[in-house]
């Protein structure tokens, strides 16, 4: 058997491995979309490496769009088989890659105006909606735990990651000249002590594991709580300075994490009274699939929802959903809250509320995950002082801050608790030939 990683591989994003047996079968682990790597990211995204025709099936960790964004291309370009993944992976996969391509649909049309009036070619999307629909068919529901047929020599059994709804490890037992090989991919690895999640699940022992490390050299500050942090920044910024605060903010994981820290807030009568705007189809999508999927909460959620059945709404939250509305916002002066798509503020509305209010001191935007140092999330946390945006030069008179401990990534803690089921005197090194 050999590996080869095609992306997530000394960087973050583009998660994409294939393991080829000695009989010819080739499995797709993940088929990650490469995020902020600025003016890398189209090339790396527009070429796979590998010819998609050639993968027999794939198996799917979890929905992320580094992890599951460039399916409808793989379908597009030939791959015709199945794509294993968890129930709620299915359904999150499903609305973020309609979401995907609407975004890249949206993006290139932006862009193209420009490139018009500067006589440049027009650029494509990597695939369109409809791509996208087709590509869902391909995804197959298997539940955590229990084993399933790959392919003849292959079986495997998801386990949980705890990193977000549905997402899993993937445990392989592959058979090659009458030989077992257990090969565990960690996909990501959520947290232990996760506010919403259950952590994550100890898994079957492995010869090899193929593993994430993110925050592989770092701890994360856990000294202060969520729902303290976010409260400073709303104090600091909407009830001080009368300005917006604009949280970039993944759509999955992330904003859940966030509306349930505010309604947290709210509990305890320390929820400012302002408005508070998630403004991005997708992360409203997305909050009603996690709401369907109690049963992988952890216990303290649980029982807080036996008192407060949804977890995730308090007073002066507001959903948008038209991009009239959220360019509505822009003309609404006052305090508030903007908790918009993307995390990496790479791409989707956040985008245009970063470029709109970036010059003004009285705001602030606050990152609240993971940023390629390249995205524009990245760029603003490293203290640069002037950003393009859209092609415009904005200088950065907002206030730049971040919350580390809502990372849905696991730190070395959290990794080497998660290896710690392991025996590793059969944890195998791996060989220099084949
Ligand atoms: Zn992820």
């Amino acid at each position: 058997m050999k590996i080869a990683f095609h992306g997530a591989a000394r960087t973050v994003t583009g998660s994409k491995h294939i393991i080829t047996l000695k009989n010819g079968t080739k499995i797709l682990l993940d088929c990650g979309m490469f995020q902020g790597m600025g003016k890398d990211t189209d090339t790396l995204n527009r070429h796979f490496g590998f010819d998609p025709a050639e993968i027999d099936v794939m198996i799917l960790s979890h929905a992320h769009i580094d992890h599951s964004g460039l399916i409808p291309k793989l379908v597009k370009e030939g791959f015709v088989s199945k794509i294993f993944c968890t129930p709620a992976t299915k359904d999150l996969t499903t609305v973020l890659l309609k979401d995907s391509a609407e975004i890249q649909e949206d993006d290139v049309k932006f862009m193209n105006k420009r490139r018009a009036n500067e006589g440049k070619p027009y650029l494509r999307p990597l695939y369109t909606v409809d791509d996208a629909q087709k590509a869902v068919e391909h995804l197959e529901e298997k539940q955590y735990e229990q084993w399933f047929e790959v392919t003849e020599d292959v079986h495997a059994m998801f386990s949980d990651a705890g990193h977000i709804i549905g997402s899993a490890c993937v445990n392989l037992k592959i058979k090659e000249n009458g030989k077992e090989t257990h090969l565990t991919f960690s996909g990501d690895i959520g947290r232990y002590r996760d506010a919403i999640l259950k952590s994550p699940d100890t898994f079957p022992q492995a010869d090899f594991i193929v593993m994430e490390s993110t925050y592989g050299n770092s701890l994360h500050d856990t000294a202060v709580t969520t729902p303290d942090m976010l409260l400073s920044w709303i104090e600091k910024t909407c009830l001080q300075k009368k300005g917006k605060l604009i949280l970039p903010t993944f759509s999955v994981g992330r904003t859940q994490e966030i509306l349930y820290a505010l309604n947290q807030l709210e509990l305890e009568n320390r929820l400012p009274d302002i408005p508070f705007y998630v403004d991005s189809p997708l992360s409203i999508e997305a909050t009603e699939i996690v709401k369907r999927y109690p049963n992988y909460f952890n216990r303290t959620i649980q029982k807080i929802m036996k008192s407060d059945k949804d977890p995730f709404a308090f007073k002066g939250l507001r959903y948008i959903q038209s991009v009239d509305q959220s360019k509505q916002l822009n003309f609404i002066n006052g305090p508030m809250v903007i908790i918009s798509a993307s995390g990496m503020a790479d791409a989707g509305r956040v985008k245009h509320h970063i470029s709109n209010n970036i010059e003004n001191s009285r705001n602030s935007i606050v990152l609240t995950g993971y940023c390629e140092p390249r995205s524009l999330g990245g760029r603003l946390m490293n203290g640069d002082k002037e950003v393009t945006i859209f092609g415009v030069l904005h200088e950065v008179h907002a206030e730049v801050g971040s919350i580390r401990s809502m990372s849905a990534h696991g730190d070395y803690d959290d990794m080497s608790q998660w290896l710690a089921c392991q025996d590793k005197q059969q944890v195998k090194t791996i060989p220099g030939t084949w």
